[in-house]
């Protein structure tokens, strides 16, 4: 990869080790909620936190983030270790913070003991309206001169299910006027009688993020807790639980969350595309998500070269997602064998190529790697093109065919166009073309030169297949901030699907998730939709690169 200077958290753990903090230990974590699968947000904070660790010798753990029993899944479990293994990265070790509800309990009975927290009788309605504005102070909650005594016994009683949801909370006692509302003797257990993917029914008392979280990354000994920038003001808080409960000094950072233009990337969002439908699931390949990437013919190292471009920031924009195409069509460029496919075909005969005879040219995989070799490619009398590469009456700079021009036909011949037919709707049904014998590629002794080049497959050795053209899935470039529904920006256009284009015979032995380039058409990915006859293709993105550098 390229040289690059030192981002801020990188600084902040060579400062770390230079003084012999945690002896130099580096242990950080992914925290993903188990409640959708990983989008390309995630996967910058994926190659952060594993990247970091990596570069320091250290290591992270997964930990599911599993303190909200009503919208967590095992579905996304699987989902996420799956995309963080494709992405490339393992972790040191699985965790769940479900795994710590009885050490969490503890804490907070001890933080009671202390006398630094409380049972609230008050309904959410009551707790908001004492808590202030950030400019007035909030005011004390009738409860909050509870007893310890007392507070232990209500404490056990919720735990034991004795009261319905929403009946009581626990609270931390820290400062009613602090100016950080965040500090406002904030919420650290709410009841809630639900079922746990993994604790089941266990429990009906369920630990708030800011209490589960710090604590979860002391318990396992994490050195750097990274999060997103919306975290900042609860640091303080952070902090807090941690020096009362004298436990081990996680500490916490924050950066700029990825947001990608055309698209929105919170998982409340995705989830309601996929649930109204308006995409095929979470792995539709217009989709933000890693699945969906994959599907659509991302490569791994385009993504983690895509988060090492966009690089570590403490400020919040809108990143072009032009970048990230711009990625995978350097890396295509490189690997991709190319091939040849007629999205609307128009038939082309020969007439001066005998009828029934068929000859092999050769043609070369990819001129970027010499490496990849070459393949035999059928020519005959009768050949699909491109319906557009033909015109009845071409402008004066029109490169391919019309009546009397003459193109190159890819790896074969230079043809001339003589003539051509017309359906009763106007449609142009079949061209006629003579081809110079002599000027067959590399062996060209015809003396002429053509300024076009046009791609072809024979009619009769040609596979039929399913080529699926995506665009962006939102037609305004940040739909999460637009007045109204976000969903009415979804781009119509989306999906353009063409059931019938023409291609080379040797893509029927294409495999999912093989990947080319179909000749200037753009990079294209095996979709596991396919059929031994019948090929599904996406389009991973097109040749032209228009994201400006
Ligand atoms: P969402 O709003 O999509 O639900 P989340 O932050 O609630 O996002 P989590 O599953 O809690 O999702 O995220 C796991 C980790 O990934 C967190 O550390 C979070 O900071 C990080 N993360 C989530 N979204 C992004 C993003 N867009 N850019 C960078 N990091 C992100
Ligand atoms: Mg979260
Ligand atoms: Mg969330």
């Amino acid at each position: 990869s390229e040289e690059r200077s030192l981002n801020f958290l990188e600084q902040i753990v060579e400062d770390d080790i230079a003084n012999g903090v945690n002896g130099g230990r580096v242990l950080t974590r992914f925290p993903p909620e188990p409640n959708g699968y990983l989008h390309i947000g995630h996967a910058k904070s994926i190659c952060l936190n594993f990247g970091l660790a990596q570069k320091y010798n250290g290591q992270t753990n997964l930990r599911f983030d599993d303190t909200n029993p009503v919208t967590e899944d095992t579905e996304y479990v699987d989902s996420i270790k799956a995309d963080i293994q494709w992405l490339g990265f393992q972790w040191a070790n699985e965790f769940y913070a479900s795994d710590y509800f009885e050490q969490l309990y503890n804490f907070a009975v001890e933080l009671i003991k202390k006398g630094l927290a409380y049972v609230d009788d008050s309904t959410a309605a009551e707790i908001a309206a004492l808590k202030g504005t950030p400019t007035e102070p909030g005011k004390d909650s009738p409860y909050r001169n509870r007893s310890v005594e007392e507070n232990l016994q209500l404490f056990a009683d919720m735990r034991a299910g004795k009261y319905p949801d929403g009946a009581k909370v626990l609270r931390a006692k820290v400062d009613m006027a602090s100016p950080n509302m965040h500090m406002r003797d904030p919420l650290m257990y709410r009841i809630k009688h639900a079922h746990h993917h993994r604790t089941g029914d266990a429990w009906c008392i369920y630990p708030m993020y800011d209490f589960a979280h710090g604590q979860s990354d002391s318990i396992e000994q994490i050195t750097h807790s990274i999060c997103t920038l919306e975290f900042i003001p609860h640091r303080p808080l952070y902090d807090w639980f941690i020096e009362k409960l004298g436990i081990f000094p996680s500490r916490q950072y924050e950066f700029s969350r990825l947001s990608l233009n055309y698209t929105v990337m919170s998982k409340r969002k995705l989830l309601q595309l996929v649930n109204e439908g308006h995409v095929t699931g979470w792995d539709d390949p217009r989709m933000p998500t890693l699945s969906g990437y994959r599907r659509r013919g991302y490569t791994p190292s385009s993504i983690r070269t895509f988060a090492d471009r966009i690089g570590v920031q403490k400020r919040d924009n809108l990143i072009d997602v032009g970048l990230l195409e711009f990625c995978i069509r350097e890396e295509l460029n490189k690997t991709a064998n190319r091939v040849m496919a007629v999205m609307d075909p128009v038939k082309l005969v020969i007439t001066s190529f005998p009828e029934g005879q068929t000859e092999e040219l050769q043609a070369e995989n990819n001129p970027e790697d010499e490496s990849a070799g070459h393949r035999k490619v059928t020519f005959s009398n009768t050949l699909y093109i491109e319906r557009e590469d033909f015109m009845e009456n071409p402008p004066k700079k029109f490169f391919r065919l019309g009546p009397g021009l003459a193109v190159r036909l890819k790896y074969a011949y230079i043809i001339k166009c003589d003539s051509f037919e017309k359906d009763e709707a106007g449609n142009v049904t079949t061209i006629y073309c003579t081809h110079l014998p002599e000027s067959r590629s590399g062996a060209d002794n015809s003396g002429l030169t053509v300024k076009g080049t046009i791609h072809w497959v024979s009619a009769a050795h040609a596979a039929q297949a399913e080529v699926r053209l995506y665009d962006r899935l939102f037609s305004v470039e940040n739909p999460a901030a637009e007045e109204g529904d976000f969903k009415s920006f979804i781009n119509p256009n989306s999906l353009q699907v063409i059931s019938n284009a023409m291609v080379e015979p040797s893509l029927l032995e294409a495999k999912a998730g093989d990947r080319f380039q179909f000749l200037r058409k753009g990079y294209f990915c095996v979709d596991q939709d396919s059929t031994p006859g019948k090929p599904v293709f996406n389009r991973t993105v097109t040749l032209k690169d228009t994201w400006a550098k």
